[in-house]
Formats: structure tokens, sequence, C-alpha cells
């Protein structure tokens, strides 16, 4: 039979790698709620016109990157490509918005793209995201806690903070004509992607990878002279806000985003060492998004970082963190052993929570079984002979002497095991 495999884009995360997700999972757990957000859990799959309207219709993530399609009913429905607007939704929809609300999630997305280092078709994003206030200490606050976050997952000295405003709507209109009437003398120099953009999502075009568009983009006009005075004096207090809390940020003008949702403040923290794929978390406000999905107008600001992203920073790092190891295999030869071994194994689990026990299973002979001990990492075997039924004591053999130590082996009465282990594998 021919093997059926994953679908591309879309990976199997492996026991190697869950000890590393799991600590990147609690470090953010621990972080989000230290600033007193909200877990939020929300479906993977809501209507397509959720994320039309949201997203916008001419980005790149809802023109070629959706995974649409009609359910029984003909209903359209679409697996979410990104967070924040079913996070919206949902607090619409559930009446949460009518004091400051704090809230985080963490789940896949799905994205139709070109799979390649840091970037899937299913992919985990973590998003942050408060309700309620438009004064931009909620903007550092949240800046915030993404850099603690990096602090305390040793990524700090890997990340560079990237910061701008993009204004009003009205603001970015009137910069987004002036920038189409720029470039449209141009057309002929601009890279193919551009030049399809510069009249569906020329703001685009400002974060293009291309060094001649860049370039050329050096004599266009820019968005800081169209911002309006509300949008300068936010900015302005939000870089004093970051100042005073010894945030390093850098300006970056050409900082856009690719979802149309966005005003004032966006933001992304970037890193060297994943190449293309450097954007680790980006974010920014969107105070035009609640009364746009049908809630009443509420500013809002908030963020997605990538996990995968995360995961291969923390697995670059010069301390790898260990799988999961195992404490204990148990070897249990004949059925009457089998029956002790299973009942104080038990025993032993409510005794010491922590231990990890792997109980032998499938049976064979001792010396097969001790080879699988051998084979599964564990510090020592417990072991279950004809003797030890008899004797009703159970035989410790460590697995994991250093060169030239000899392997301890001692025979124990069963009520004697819980001490020795106590002792023997104290960790
Ligand atoms: P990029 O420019 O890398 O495509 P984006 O602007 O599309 O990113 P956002 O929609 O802002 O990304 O998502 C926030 C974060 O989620 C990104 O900074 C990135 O870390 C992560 N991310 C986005 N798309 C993917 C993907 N396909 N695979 C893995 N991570 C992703
Ligand atoms: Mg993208």
């Amino acid at each position: 039979m021919s093997e059926i495999t994953a679908i591309r884009g879309m990976n199997d995360i492996l026991p190697s790698d869950t000890a590393c997700w799991q600590f990147l999972e609690r470090t953010i757990a621990a972080v989000v709620s230290s600033y007193g957000y909200g877990e939020i859990r929300l479906p993977v799959v809501e209507k397509t016109a959720l994320f039309k309207r949201s997203i916008g219709e001419v980005t790149d993530i809802v023109e070629k990157e959706m995974y649409t399609f009609d359910d029984r009913n003909g209903d359209s429905m679409t697996l979410r490509p990104e967070g924040t607007a079913g996070c919206v939704r949902a607090a619409i929809q559930q009446g949460l918005l009518n004091t400051i609300q704090r809230l985080w999630y963490t789940g896949p997305m799905f994205r139709y793209e070109r799979p390649q280092k840091g970037r899937q078709r299913q992919f985990h994003q973590t998003g942050v995201e408060a309700f309620g206030v438009a004064t931009p200490d909620m903007d550092a606050e949240l800046i915030l806690l993404c850099a603690r976050l990096w602090q305390q997952l040793g990524l700090a000295d890997s990340m560079e903070l990237q910061l701008n405003s993009i204004g009003s709507a009205d603001a970015r209109r009137a910069y987004r004509a002036a920038l189409v009437e720029f470039l449209e003398t141009k057309v002929d120099m601009l890279d193919e992607d551009s030049q399809r953009r510069l009249h569906s999502n020329p703001l685009r075009i400002l974060d293009s990878k291309n060094a001649q568009t860049q370039a050329l983009l050096d004599d266009g006009p820019s968005l800081e002279d169209f911002l309006d005075e509300e949008a300068q004096a936010d900015f302005s207090r939000l870089c004093e806000l970051l100042q005073a809390a010894g945030v390093k940020y850098v300006v970056n003008r050409r900082l856009v985003r690719g979802l149309d949702y966005y005003n004032k403040t966006v933001f992304e923290w970037v890193t060297q060492k994943l190449g293309a794929q450097g954007t680790v978390c980006a974010g920014g406000r969107y105070d035009g998004l609640v009364a746009q999905l049908g809630g009443k107008a509420t500013p809002a600001i908030g963020c997605a970082m990538g996990m995968e992203r995360l995961v291969l920073l923390l697995l670059e790092q010069s301390e790898p963190l260990t799988a999961s190891h195992i404490d204990a295999y148990v070897v249990a030869v004949g059925e009457e052993a089998q029956c002790q071994a299973l009942a104080t194994t038990e025993k032993l689990r409510d005794q010491l929570p922590q231990l990890r026990i792997v109980q032998h299973a499938g049976g064979g002979s001792f010396k097969s079984q001790m080879k699988k001990a051998d084979k599964s990492g564990a510090q020592a075997a417990l072991i279950w002979g004809e003797d030890e039924v008899a004797a009703q004591t159970v035989t410790v053999k460590s697995l994991r002497a250093s060169d030239g130590e000899r392997a301890t082996q001692v025979t124990v009465a069963l009520q004697d095991l819980e001490n020795t282990l106590r002792t023997a594998l104290a960790h």
C-alpha cells in the first residue's frame, strides 16, 4: 500500500521538540498572566466574511492565502489565518467590551503560502489583545510585555523592536494617493509584485524586499509628513514611555503591516537569526476594527507572535532544552511478577508523582526486557523476577553508572522501595 503523508506545510511536532514548545508555552502563560491578561479560546473555523471584512479584500492573506471551503450546507467558511478577527468577533458577541479587556490566545493558524524554514501552512500564533484604551500607555504596556517575554525566554539579545505610526485612516488615504502619484511615474522601475500592488495595496510596496524599489522610495513622499497631530503626539508619547522603561527601539518609517485594520502605532520584533523569516512578533493599534465588525466603537491594540519562529530561536540557543527523560524502567518476568510490578508501580506513582516511570509492555525474556530498559535512557531498572516475587522484594539496578564506576544493584523490601528511589533518583 502506498503511504499517506501529511499535507505540505503542515508539520508534525515530535516529542524531541515538544520540551521546547512546552517551555515556550509555559513562559508565555506566566508572563501574560502577570500583566492581568485572561486566556480566551476561539474556534479554528469562522465565517469567511469575518476575515474578508477585517483583514481586507485586497490583502495577500484574503486574496491568495486563505483555506476557504463551503460546508455541507453551502455556507462559506475559512480556517482562521490569524486570531485578531475571531477575538474581536467573540468580544463583541459575548459582550466583553463594556470594560477594559485584556485577552490572549494561542493556537494553530492556516495560510496557503510557500512552505520554508519559519513559514508553514499550518503554523501557531500567540496573540495578545487589549480593548478599551486609546492612549499610548496601553501601547507601551503591550511592548513591555513582549520585552519581558523575550527576557524570560533568554532571547532578548536576538530581538530588535521596530516602531512606526501609520496615523489615521484619513492620513493614510492622503499618503496613499501621494505615493501612487509618485510611483506611477516610475512604474517601469518597480519589481513585479510592487507593480501589481500599485493600485490594489500600494502601502505594501513600502516593505518590498527589492533593493531597487527601496531606493526609488527614498525620493518619494514620507508617511511621517502626512500624520495627523493626534497620531504624532501619541507616537512621541509612546517613544517617551519606552525610553523611560529602558526599552530600545528603531523607528522604521516604512513599516506598514499587511493587514488593513491597523492605525497609529505599528510594531515588529525582528531577529537577524532567521534569514528572510525574521519577523517574530508583529502588531499594532486597530481602533476601527470593533465598529467595522458591528460592535460599538472601541479602541484596541494587539500583537501576534509566531511560535515556530520562537521555537527555532530557542533551539538555536547554546543550551538546548533536554527532552523529558525517564527515571525508571520496570522489568517484570512471569505472570505473578507482572501483577506485583503493576500494582507497586501504581503505588509509586501515588507516592512520587514527579517520577517518570515506564512499565515494560509486551512480555519477553529477562534479557530482552533489560535491553529495552537500557535503550530507554532510564536512570534505573526496577526488576521483578521469581526470587523477588517470592521474597516480596524488588531489585533496583542503576543503568547510568559513569565510567570506572560499577553499576550498583540493591534488592530491597517492597515497603522500602519508595525511600530507596527518593535517595537514588533525587533530582
Ligand atoms: P510575514 O511577513 O513573515 O509573512 P506577516 O506579516 O504575514 O508575516 P502576521 O500576519 O503579522 O505576519 O503574523 C504575525 C506573526 O506570525 C509573524 O510575524 C510570524 O512570526 C508569524 N507568521 C505569520 N505567517 C506565518 C507562517 N506562514 N508560518 C509561520 N509563522 C508565521
Ligand atoms: Mg505573510
